[in-house]
């Protein structure tokens, strides 16, 4: 579980994220949306530590964390640059993490093959990310986030790069693997039709406030304010 108490962020002068309060429920699939700039992407990584909170307070399993390291917080993340390293291929990337934790070889082995068959990169695995198309770049960040097999699994538009058609797969596998390891999921997007099929619960953000917290069902049909009914398209 990971519960937000009142959490401001703000850089400078500027409030970007405001009076955030929210429990996501262990092994839920929590889908954080809103239009560009609303502060998804800084609620994420407020989750993973990678930003402190102005104030208020994040717990993960009634744990107060706001102080407590990215490395202690047990959270795979994959961001919305996906970053690899340009300068290790395909397996060594996705593998990169757990041998620095030190996982056992053989274990390494048995996931990453199951997370290279999930993701279809099979064919590519001895590649360095330059001779990689972005779809392709972008489920080598999936995978190596898969691999981690965290409490917590952090996603920060992870299918943007992809065309339509894989769009549609990568989510059935999304789900698939999150029903495999039932992970407490935060996926960010600012794809409705995305929330809407993917989402146990959808969490709508405007402007750095949260507009409604419910089933995708309830966003749809029984939008909050109007701000919801807009962004997502409610019929009349
Ligand atoms: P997008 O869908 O475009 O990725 P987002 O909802 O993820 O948007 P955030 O990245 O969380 O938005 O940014 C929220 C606001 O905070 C934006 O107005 C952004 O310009 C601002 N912001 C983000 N990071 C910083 C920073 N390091 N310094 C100053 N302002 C920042
Ligand atoms: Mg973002």
């Amino acid at each position: 579980e990971i519960r937000f108490e009142h959490v401001y962020k703000s850089y400078g002068k500027t409030e970007v994220v405001t009076d955030l309060n929210l429990t996501i429920q262990k092994g839920e699939r929590l889908i954080l949306l809103g239009p560009s700039g609303c502060g998804k992407s800084t609620t994420l990584r407020m989750i993973a530590g990678l930003e402190d909170v102005s104030s208020g307070a994040i717990y993960m399993d009634q744990q107060k964390v706001n102080h407590l390291p990215s490395g202690k917080r047990n959270v795979a993340m994959v961001f919305q640059n996906y970053a690899l390293y340009p300068h290790m291929n395909v397996i060594d990337n996705i593998t990169y993490g757990l041998r620095v934790q030190k996982v056992p070889a053989d274990e390494i082995k048995r996931r990453t093959e199951a997370a290279l068959d999930m993701l279809q990169l099979k064919e590519y695995k001895d590649r360095l990310p330059k001779d990689l198309s972005g779809g392709q770049r972008q489920r080598v960040a999936l995978a190596r986030a898969v691999v981690k097999q965290g409490d917590y699994f952090l996603l920060d538009e992870p299918l943007s790069n992809l065309d339509a058609q894989l769009r549609v797969s990568a989510r059935k596998e999304l789900v698939k693997i999150h029903e495999m390891y039932k992970q407490t999921l935060v996926y960010v997007t600012h794809d409705q039709v995305e929330a809407m099929t993917v989402a146990d619960r959808i969490a709508l953000m405007y402007k750095g406030k949260l507009q409604m917290v419910d089933t995708p069902d309830n966003v749809y049909h029984r939008p909050a304010n109007i701000f919801t009914a807009t962004f997502i398209g409610s019929p009349p």
